[in-house]
């Protein structure tokens, strides 16, 4: 059993009003807030080692540098990936997914296919379309079943001569659905094919094993995962990334610079052009320990209590309808109520101290399939309770009258 109170204490936002009223943070798929231990590593970066990375001789150049590797090795710990220099630090998933679709990308011959699935979020949609603006490229999609689980008759239907990639998200940032990626690996691997699993959903709910998934990249954001934000992850698998041409060019990827010709530095450094975000590098480090210190199994069952406690509720409420009923979802609700415009309802819900997102979700296409322009969303951390779910559903009651 996890001690909530006490968790809850780390995070001293989760004490902020809202309107006069407690804040019931509820945004948790779209950012996780950020205990202290993570933003005093931070103060204390900016206070005592401040110097930039891979760069000088001096004492506090070297705390630095070293305090932004050992963060690369403990992210290669967190998901087993085989080595630290498998680890290329980006922004964020978005730039992940860009780095392999803009370097990847040009490995792919034209006349080759990728497949996506509907339930992709757009930063696994739209860098796949701006390779297709540069080469002859199609795109082929996974549909879902009525519950949100995916195709896989489908999908296994979908390979061809030319398939050249399958992108996944591991969890729908709507849905909730967690994707069997260990069996569309396979199957993509049965035909040769490498896969990029989108993990920003995933990363800070259950263990991620990339040698175990069989994953050849594995995409995630610190931010989701109670770190700091700007910062984002992406594995790859070493043979692929050897090959793979750099990404952006500029100080610290390179070997050898002369105006005829310049060689680039190893791995990872080779994608890592520029200064990274050291300090907040250094501080994801922390949140690694948090969660860790946590278990995200416990995370993960209690949300999943949490999950168990809302849905029965909700279902209560007369015109409720819920988008994803996958067997072992996150604890992701979207949800709309009667005709009432999402909007509306994350309005009111606001007013009142609720923090839901309202929208697309950035992933119109699920939108599209689902047959709706957008809808709410409610979503559960490890610090999230019942009492506060309770609240929630107290004040979808009262905003009810005035959204029916
Ligand atoms: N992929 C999924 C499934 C997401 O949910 C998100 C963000 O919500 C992203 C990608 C993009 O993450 P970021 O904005 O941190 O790059």
């Amino acid at each position: 059993m996890i001690d909530i109170q006490k968790i809850r204490n780390d995070f001293p936002i989760l004490q902020k009003t809202v309107y006069g009223k407690p804040l019931i943070y509820l945004d948790n798929t779209a950012t996780t807030q950020t205990p202290s231990a993570v933003v005093d590593d931070i103060v204390h970066s900016y206070y005592n080692a401040k110097a930039n990375v891979h760069r000088g001789t001096f004492h506090m150049a070297q705390m630095a540098t070293e305090a932004m590797e050992a963060t690369r090795r403990r992210v290669a710990q967190l998901i087993n990936a085989p080595s630290a220099s498998d680890i290329i630090f980006t922004r964020g998933t978005t730039e992940s997914i860009n780095l392999v679709a803009s370097s990847y990308g040009q490995l792919i011959p034209d006349g080759s296919e990728i497949i996506l699935t509907v339930m992709e979020h757009h930063a696994n949609i739209v860098p796949w379309q701006l390779l297709r603006t540069r080469k002859h490229i199609t795109i082929k999609v996974v549909p879902i079943h009525a519950d949100g689980t995916l195709d896989l008759d489908t999908y296994r239907s979908l390979f061809s001569e030319r398939t050249a990639l399958v992108a996944v998200t591991h969890v729908s940032n709507v849905l909730g659905t967690v994707n069997p990626v260990k069996d569309i690996i396979e199957t993509a691997h049965a035909h040769g094919v490498p896969v990029l699993v989108d993990g920003a959903q995933a990363i800070a709910h259950m263990r991620v094993d990339v040698q175990q998934l069989d994953a050849d990249f594995y995409a995630f954001s610190s931010h989701k995962m109670y770190g700091p934000s700007g910062i984002g992850v992406l594995y790859g698998r070493q043979s692929l990334l050897e090959k793979m041409p750099p990404y952006q060019g500029g100080g610290e990827m390179i070997a050898h610079v002369s105006f005829e010709k310049t060689t680039f530095a190893d791995l990872p450094y080779k994608f890592e052009a520029g200064t990274p975000d050291f300090v907040d590098i250094a501080a994801l480090h922390t949140a690694i320990d948090y969660m860790d210190s946590i278990g995200v199994e416990n995370i993960n069952a209690h949300e999943q209590e949490l999950l168990r406690y809302a849905t029965v509720r909700m279902l209560e409420i007369p015109g409720m309808r819920i988008f994803g009923t996958a067997p072992g979802k996150e604890a992701i609700i979207s949800f709309l109520i009667g005709n009432a415009h999402h909007f509306d309802t994350g309005t009111l819900l606001d007013k009142l101290g609720v923090a839901v997102r309202t929208g697309h979700h950035c992933a119109q296409p699920l939108m599209a399939a689902l047959g709706i322009e957008g809808c709410v969303r409610a979503s559960f951390a490890v610090y999230n309770t019942r009492d506060e779910v309770d609240k929630f559903i107290e004040a979808i009651y009262r905003i009810l009258p005035l959204i029916q």
